[in-house]
């Protein structure tokens, strides 16, 4: 790194990202004198530690496990789903069901390997009974848990599965029809919102497909261009 200015950018990011991760724990003392700068796999190994368990909404009482995210703590590219399934709920990880065997094929159609290059989490972290959509305050409760996540992996591309995640992060009713085709900014990350997988499960026509197909070529050309320019267009 040539530039000092970049170096002190870097470590107030790095700051920056504890104090939240502090403030999201929920401490108080503000002892700066011994802050650490944690390797972002840790930080998220924490995070998980500290959610099992977990009794902060009612998903807690039907879930058998936590399934709090999976993938690389560095990656680039973030996938958002809205919530574990069944499988997901039995293995503890997210999007390892049918729908996960697509997300793996459409991430791997634009290139990305689900392991190397993503990190993948949901809205809630628990799955709500017979795969209903999370409610208001479920989401409201877990929502810190997602933000630590975002601001720890800290994404280029967040890449927001169907209506649930894209309208809770956009902050929108607006339906994913309507969201899809273009990118929103989201804290240090532009968001693409494509069809969740499980829809295109029960959609199996071409002309969504197509669409999905078309959003994840736009997250791909987001990726690369911020992979080009160091991550600076995405601040
Ligand atoms: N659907 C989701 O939204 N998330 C999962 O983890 C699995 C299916």
């Amino acid at each position: 790194m040539s530039d000092p200015r970049e170096a002190v950018a870097l470590a107030l990011r790095g700051l920056a990202d504890t104090l939240r991760h502090h403030r999201d724990l929920g401490l108080r003392d503000l002892t700066l004198a011994s802050v650490p700068f944690p390797d972002p796999a840790d930080a998220l190994r924490e995070q998980e530690r500290a959610r099992q368990g977990c009794q902060l909404c009612k998903l807690c009482k039907s879930r058998t496990n936590v399934a709090f995210g999976a993938g690389h703590a560095r990656a680039r590219l973030m996938v958002v789903g809205e919530g574990p399934g069944e499988e997901e709920d039995k293995q503890g990880v997210p999007f390892v069901g049918r729908a996960g065997q697509l997300l793996t094929k459409m991430l791997a159609s634009v290139g990305f390997d689900r392991e190397r290059d993503c990190y993948i989490a949901n809205v809630v972290k628990c799955r709500p009974e017979r795969n209903r959509n999370p409610e208001p305050d479920e989401v409201a409760a877990c929502s810190p848990f997602l933000m630590a996540q975002i601001d720890t992996v800290r994404p280029h591309v967040i890449l927001a599965l169907g209506n649930f995640a894209a309208q809770t992060l956009i902050g929108t009713k607006e339906g994913i029809t309507r969201l899809r085709g273009k990118t929103y900014p989201f804290r240090t990350a532009v968001l693409v919102p494509t069809f969740h997988p499980a829809f295109l499960l029960r959609n199996p026509g071409q002309e969504f497909k197509r669409m999905a197909w078309d959003d994840l070529k736009l997250a791909r050309r987001e990726y690369d261009a911020r992979a080009n320019d160091g991550g600076r267009t995405s601040g």
